[in-house]
């Protein structure tokens, strides 16, 4: 090896190093906690779980940003070298990766997760994530994580056999269903994906107080996952949002509807998408308030006190913006 040469360093330095990848762990738990501002509950749950058991054999290949434009991975062989705020390739040809931490940490941490806590994780991945909330809500709480792609949603299972709070299911969000059958009652919400509008159950099967942290794509191109990622919380009937930032990932294949996506990319570039103040899934003709309108899901500048008193949580009846394309062959 060179002198100077960068890894080979690093890792000379790394055998030298008396840490032990637990105190690492513990390292990276607490930079997440500065720079994110996450719960004492998330911290503690970073700082447990091992996120070299889930995602396979050394060599791993990392890369520093969650960017688009990043294509470039590093090979590293010591565990250690995963407890930095680096993404680390799941499938690199695609560029799918175990998501940046601090990201996930802030999209988590506006889930208000606690011990007990009932939780749906859409796209989990080979399940590092699902494992963090899993430690936070606890056995008294649940976890039902859902992959679309049968590899990661096989590997996700095995790798979180240990959680007796934790399901894995291989199928596509958009096919959940709600009631009894389906989701039943959800106090959480984590899409790692971007999408248009959240399936319907989704939104139904959420408490009063739940949180759903949905990332909404702008971007035109379908090859591009860019979205702002918005929090959303069930306030009696009705649904607050606000945003929360924005970030590139997994494009839903199935949750995009191409009127909706023109509005969002609008709303994007035009910075209006920022006065989000709530989601409206009640019928209501459309009108300046609605940064971007469908007849089941509207992204609304009215805060929630200001929206119709009789306006009412959807019910069944209330046509998904993909059932209203199937059901008018003219739109
Ligand atoms: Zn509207």
């Amino acid at each position: 090896m060179l002198k100077g040469s960068g890894v080979g360093e690093n890792m000379e330095a790394k055998q030298k190093s008396s840490f032990t990848v637990e105190q690492f762990r513990q390292f990276y738990a607490e930079e997440i906690r500065a720079l994110t501002g996450a719960s004492d509950e998330l911290v503690a749950a970073f700082a447990r779980v091992p996120r070299e058991r889930f995602l396979g054999t050394a060599p791993w290949y990392v890369a520093p940003t969650a960017s688009l434009f990043t294509t470039a991975y590093r090979p590293v062989q010591d565990p250690r070298d995963l407890y930095h705020d680096v993404l680390v390739a799941i499938k690199r040809a695609q560029f799918l990766n175990n998501g940046q931490p601090t990201l996930l940490a802030r999209l988590i941490n506006a889930l208000d997760l606690h011990p007990g806590k009932r939780v749906l994780h859409v796209g989990c991945g080979t399940g590092y994530f699902t494992a963090v909330m899993a430690e936070v809500v606890r056995a008294s709480g649940s976890v039902l994580a859902v992959e679309i792609e049968r590899d990661l949603a096989t590997k996700a299972a095995a790798n979180l056999s240990t959680y007796v709070c934790v399901k894995v299911l291989h199928l596509d969000g958009a096919d959940l269903v709600a009631g009894r059958k389906g989701l039943g009652q959800l106090d959480a919400v984590l899409v790692n994906a971007s999408v248009t509008h959240p399936h319907p159950a989704w939104l139904q099967s959420l408490n009063p107080g739940g949180v759903m942290v949905l990332p909404l794509a702008v971007a035109r191109n379908p090859s591009a996952g860019d979205a702002i990622a918005i929090r959303i919380e069930r306030q009696g009937n009705q649904f607050a949002a606000q945003p929360l930032c924005l970030l590139s990932l997994y494009a839903s294949p199935s949750l995009r509807d191409e009127a909706l996506l023109e509005q969002l990319n609008r709303g994007f570039m035009t910075h209006s998408i920022l006065r989000i103040k709530s989601v409206r899934v009640d019928e209501h003709e459309q009108d300046d308030s609605c940064l971007a309108h469908s007849a089941g899901f509207c992204v609304s500048k009215l805060p929630v006190g200001a929206i119709d008193e009789h306006a009412q949580m959807a019910s069944t009846q209330v046509p998904h913006p993909q059932q209203r394309a199937a059901q008018s062959p003219s739109q």
